[in-house]
């Protein structure tokens, strides 16, 4: 047995790693256009701040690891340009030599991730333009910074925006494009963000769009904007979203989903039977609107990685689903969701969906660090059923608190169950009511109402 993987970062060396676990005489390689494997995107914010020093940092296991302790080849290097379905081939292209091979699988794995929406008139190309998709464009855009004293961030979703702060707390003079920040929470978080961006350093410009871009006369580069003046600035980076890189399983005839991902089920099976896709590049179940959806997420791309490793095995395992649960950070501020928001939960097919809002705070208010914390649920009128909720506050208020809320709607909790959660109380942690507790039982009488 053969198995082929196309992609060497979360997802495809998750399934790497469970296939030489569980069959360790198949032989299991993998082709990965960059340098590198294993390595954490979500830090490169950080390495820009210099929170992460060293790039090699955000590198988990590298090729000759996987190669020497886990039995694991990985081609680097190796751009993967075709897969030949009724050959069960892929066409694999050197990129040191620009020679090109054909190489056979039993099975093949797509793990190629998401690539960067680039906005007409962003394309990239001027200097001091960037994307921040690798570890290499990491290393681009931190040596970009080095001279810099202006920056220029387009995109006010968790990317644009962690990209913004790191870029303030290097000492950057930053102006940050975009429409309203941190676009996939509700409106009460909103505000909150927009508050989290007035500071010195940084110029918020709301309802903005980037729309164009030039050299700049004396150096660096001007991005013209949908309203009000020009931005110039030594160094621009761009973070406008996301889509699935999924070309190869198109060419290749593969059925794709939501959003252009490539359509997998729950056992991460594409519509050719020898053929797998996890990750950023593969549609996800939803587990509360139990449909197909698209989101690219870290821990969702390593779970599908080993579920899609057991599967290739002939060992059968189910994904379990997402919930979309996510966290960022915004200098002191954290904002947290999982499941729906309200709009997302009329539209999935809950169109009595209610929000409540709540302001709590994270512990007791004689004890020292106590701070508010806005707890946002959606509940279903018609069951009654947790359906979302979303926090924002401080990184100590928010931080692991969303995830009693993950636990919740993982089990299918009405509000009114989840109001009765049995949480830990001591004065140096919460409150003896904990802000989530209250919020589902002000969330249950609100349904009542
Ligand atoms: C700046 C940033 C911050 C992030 N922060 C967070 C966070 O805080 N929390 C979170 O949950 N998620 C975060 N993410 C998202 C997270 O990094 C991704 O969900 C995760 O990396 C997806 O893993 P993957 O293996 O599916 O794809 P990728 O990590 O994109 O890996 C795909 C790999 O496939 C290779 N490849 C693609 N096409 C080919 C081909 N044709 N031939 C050979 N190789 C190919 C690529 O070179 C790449 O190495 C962040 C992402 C970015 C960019």
């Amino acid at each position: 047995m053969r198995i082929l993987i196309v992609g060497g970062d979360a997802a495809g060396m998750s399934a790497a790693s469970q296939i030489r676990r569980r069959q360790p005489s198949w032989a299991v390689e993998v082709f990965e256009a960059g340098q590198r494997t294993s390595y954490a995107l979500c830090g490169t914010p950080y390495y820009l701040g210099g929170v992460v020093r060293e790039i090699d940092q955000l590198v988990t296991l590298t090729p000759e690891q996987f190669a020497r302790e886990r039995g694991i080849p990985v081609h680097t290097g190796h751009l993967v340009t075709a897969v030949n379905p009724a050959r069960k081939s892929i066409t694999v292209k050197d990129l040191a030599t620009g020679q090109s091979r054909d190489e056979a699988y039993d099975r093949l794995l797509l793990a190629t991730g998401a690539e960067a929406l680039m906005p007409t008139g962003l394309e990239p190309g001027p200097a001091g333009l960037f994307y921040l998709r690798s570890l290499d464009d990491a290393e681009n855009i931190r040596r970009a910074m080095g001279k810099a004293k202006s920056a220029v961030v387009v995109g006010a979703g968790y990317i644009g925006l962690e990209v913004a702060e790191n870029m303030v707390e290097a000492g950057l003079e930053v102006t940050l494009l975009g429409r309203q920040p941190a676009p996939i929470f509700e409106e009460e978080l909103q505000a909150l963000a927009a508050q989290a961006l007035s500071r010195p350093g940084l110029t918020f410009r709301s309802m903005t769009d980037a729309v164009g871009l030039s050299p700049a006369p004396s150096g660096g580069l001007t991005v013209a904007v949908s309203q009000g003046e020009a931005v110039p600035a030594a160094v621009g980076v761009v973070g406008a979203g996301v889509r699935p890189r999924a070309e190869l399983a198109a060419a290749a005839g593969l059925t794709l989903g939501v959003k252009q991902a490539i359509s997998v089920d729950r056992f991460q099976k594409t519509s050719d039977p020898f053929i797998y896709a996890a990750g950023d590049c593969a549609e996800s179940y939803h587990r509360l609107s139990g449909a197909q959806t698209w989101v690219a997420l870290a821990l969702g791309a390593n779970r599908q990685g080993r579920v899609a490793g057991f599967n290739l095995c002939d060992e059968p395992e189910e994904f379990p689903g997402i919930l979309g649960t996510s966290i960022m950070k915004i200098f002191g501020l954290a904002l947290a969701r999982t499941g729906l928001g309200l709009e997302e939960a009329r539209r999935a097919g809950f169109p009595e969906a209610v929000k409540t809002v709540v302001k709590q705070h994270s512990k007791p208010g004689y004890y020292p660090g106590s701070t508010p914390v806005t707890v946002i649920i959606i509940a279903d009128r018609a069951t009654g059923r947790l359906l979302g909720g979303q926090m924002g506050g401080t990184l100590e208020g928010v931080g692991q608190r969303i995830n009693t809320l993950a636990a919740a709607l993982s089990t299918n909790m009405t509000v009114k169950e989840a109001s009765g959660l049995d949480t830990a109380y001591a004065p140096p942690f919460a409150p003896v009511h904990d802000p989530v507790v209250i919020a589902c039982e002000v969330a249950a009488k609100n349904l009542k109402g």
